[in-house]
């Protein structure tokens, strides 16, 4: 079967619609003249304006010092009317370890400030995680896929997909493992599996054929060619949908994650009223 996103995404939208009356402004710090932050860039207005939440830009030039960056995040953190910010990396040639912790926990919309990935991994509360890991959740739910008790191999383990879905995983009593490009095996790993998810960002890194009979794969891999995207999930035959469970790309986890956006701009805005 084919685990499509649009769903998911679609009752998470409604019960939002339904039980958040405030409106809530989302600012991202842009990296200017980058082409597909731009896309994305669009793609997360679209999911605001679903709920009636708003977006505001801050275009940060590639030469803009990293002072002067940090100072307009600080000035972010302290506008009352801000309740989420994301900062698009890669930007003004700065990494993920350099930006993080210059956004406010309370507003850190990713779950991606040390703060929050310490509580989360420190106590395994579900506060602010990281958007694509909990999207990758959602939809196995949605789908009732049974997680307790299920051997479940996550491929890559960087700190916004591939840890926080470990942690997520073994909140819902699976039995995660992690592989890294120095995992021998894969194939084997994939084989033994209930559950796969695949976060590496490389093209066909997983075969279907590899995955045993009723598996689900969630494929998180995003890989850009000519006519568009694909995965890190190569479907070696077309009747694989029969044989198992996995998400499409695109339609699959993208979707699920601007839902999950949404959501975590609600919670940011919560722990701002709680303090
Ligand atoms: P990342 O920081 O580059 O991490 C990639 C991870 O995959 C690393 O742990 C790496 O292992 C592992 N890996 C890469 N190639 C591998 C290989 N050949 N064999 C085994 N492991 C391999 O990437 P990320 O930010 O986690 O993103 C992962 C993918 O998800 C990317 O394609 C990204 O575009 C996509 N993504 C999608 C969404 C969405 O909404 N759908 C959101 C975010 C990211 P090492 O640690 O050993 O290097």
């Amino acid at each position: 079967m084919l685990l499509k996103g649009k769903p998911v995404a679609d009752r998470m939208v409604e019960a939002l619609q339904k039980n958040c009356a405030e409106s809530l402004c989302l600012g991202v710090f842009h990296p200017e003249g980058d082409g597909a932050a731009e896309s994305y860039l669009k793609g997360k207005q679209r999911w605001l304006e679903k709920v009636g939440f708003k977006l505001e830009v801050f275009n940060v030039a590639p030469t803009t010092p990293a002072e002067e960056l940090r100072r307009r995040v600080e000035q972010a953190n302290r506008e009352p009317g801000i309740h989420g910010i994301m900062i698009e990396l890669p930007i003004a040639g700065l990494n993920f370890g350099q930006v993080r912790d210059w956004i406010d926990p309370a507003k850190d919309l990713e779950g991606i400030t040390t703060a929050n990935q310490g509580h989360f991994f420190a106590t395994g509360e579900e506060r602010l995680v990281p958007c694509t890991a909990l999207a990758a959740v959602r939809l196995l739910e949605f789908y009732e896929i049974p997680l307790k008790g299920a051997d479940a191999l996550i491929v890559g383990r960087s700190n916004i997909v591939g840890l926080p879905l470990y942690r997520l995983l073994l909140n819902r009593n699976a039995s995660p493992m992690t592989a890294h490009r120095q995992t021998r095996d894969l194939a084997a790993h994939v084989a033994r599996c209930r559950i796969v998810a695949v976060a590496a960002g490389a093209r066909g890194l997983v075969k279907s054929s590899d995955a045993a009979d009723g598996a689900a794969v969630v494929d998180v891999g995003i890989n850009v060619v000519e006519n568009g995207i694909v995965g890190d999930l190569e479907i070696t035959a077309e009747s694989e949908a029969e044989r198992i469970d996995y998400t499409p790309v695109p339609g699959g986890v993208g979707v699920v994650t601007n839902a999950v956006m949404l959501e975590n701009l609600v919670t940011c805005w919560r722990l701002q009223q709680g303090r």
